[in-house]
């Protein structure tokens, strides 16, 4: 199993309201890698030729927050696809859920703060081949930072090792994909970092957040995040997972949210508004900007009319909501749960699940 009972160093639970923040678009374990990602564990689709036959529209957590933030950042990331240079940040956080990922392939009494410092440097150089774009943030005059950097990563695995004991832990699933299809079409998927199951059954949902952006301004964007898992997790194995779980590495903290079915029944109704919100929005060719805090992390400011830019022409043919049943996912290369890029506080359309961040949460602290 894998619930971990109240690891030493575990704090003090805090303000569950407090505690459900994004601290990036990430969703998607900000989840923001692409599903060909060599981070990903699980990278071919879960459904049946029957089910994919079914999906009139796909969503991830990710591009549904974006929708909710910011309109034409979806269309940005999801119709246009346009390409945006990671941050240092971001691919710090891409490292580090790697390593993370790593760690726990190794027999449980060999998960020591030295074993995760230790691969940070092989996991580096087997991103960057994968991902020559990672590496390219690091030549020229930016190579003398890269020490600093990678010493960064490794303070946020030490941040890890405050927070939970890897040692007690035996996850069932790491980097996996999850996806389901409502009974409206409507696929859902997206990529956790991990999940722990009790010998009970009982099910928790782990992200890892290793940002260092102010927590409360991406509270919205994290419950999201979790619900969309929890509702997931809920109608592909019949179980409300017990509890959604938010490792804040940099903070060396922990938040621990449990859902309810009545809960996840109203989120499955909001997504399905927000879903027939993209439909309109697809064909009317209208994705409005919605300026915020957070197009301070925003790679397309250059094209926004919020500051000054014209917007390309609209891709053609747009398939309804484009994001096709099909089609990998659209995530970015590096992790945006690593850097905010989008998810704004009070950014929840109409139809979107509206409840405030951390309203209902139950924060168990170390239970799991
Ligand atoms: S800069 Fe702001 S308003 Fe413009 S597309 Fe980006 S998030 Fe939207």
């Amino acid at each position: 199993m894998t619930v971990d009972t109240s690891p030493a160093g575990v704090p003090s639970p805090r303000d569950a309201g407090a505690r459900s923040e994004a601290d990036g678009p990430g969703g998607e374990g900000s989840g923001e890698l692409g599903s060909q990602h060599p981070l990903r564990r699980h990278r071919s689709s879960t459904l049946s030729a029957a089910e994919l036959a079914d999906v009139r529209g796909s969503l991830s957590p990710s591009r549904a927050a974006d929708f909710k933030t910011c309109p034409l950042l979806y269309r940005y990331r999801t119709i246009d696809r346009l390409p945006e240079i990671p941050s240092t940040d971001q691919v710090r956080g891409t490292l580090v859920h790697a390593v993370l990922e790593k760690l726990y392939e190794l027999p449980a009494a060999q998960r020591t703060p030295a074993a995760a410092t230790a691969m940070l440097q092989p996991e580096w150089q087997r991103l960057a081949e994968a991902e020559p774009a990672m590496a390219e943030l690091f030549t020229g005059d930016a190579a003398a930072d890269f020490d600093g950097w990678l010493a960064s990563a490794g303070e946020l695995l030490d941040g890890y090792f405050m927070v939970e004991d890897p040692q007690r832990l035996e996850p069932a699933d790491r980097e996996s994909l999850i996806e389901v299809v409502l009974d409206t079409g409507l696929r859902l998927r997206g990529f956790v970092d991990r999940l722990d199951v009790s010998p009970a059954g009982d099910i928790r949902v782990v992200d890892y957040k290793t940002g260092g952006s102010p927590r409360e301004a991406f509270e919205a964007r994290a419950l999201f995040q979790l619900k969309f898992y929890a509702l997931v997790l809920w109608r592909t194995r019949g179980v409300v997972p017990r509890s959604l779980r938010l490792l804040y590495l940099k903070d060396r903290e922990a938040c621990d949210y449990s859902p309810d079915a009545d809960e996840l029944a109203r989120f499955e109704r909001n997504l399905g508004a927000l879903w027939a919100a993209i439909e309109r929005a697809t064909a009317a060719k209208e994705f409005p900007p919605k300026r915020s805090r957070l197009c301070d992390w925003c790679s397309h400011q250059s094209r926004c009319p919020e500051f000054g830019g014209t917007p390309p022409p609209f891709p053609a043919p747009a398939e309804p909501g484009t994001e096709p049943a099909a089609a990998p996912d659209t995530e970015p290369a590096a992790r945006s749960d690593a850097e905010p890029a989008a998810g704004a506080p009070g950014s929840e359309p109409a139809g979107a699940d509206a409840e405030p961040a951390g309203a209902g949460a139950a924060d168990l602290g170390g239970a799991g």
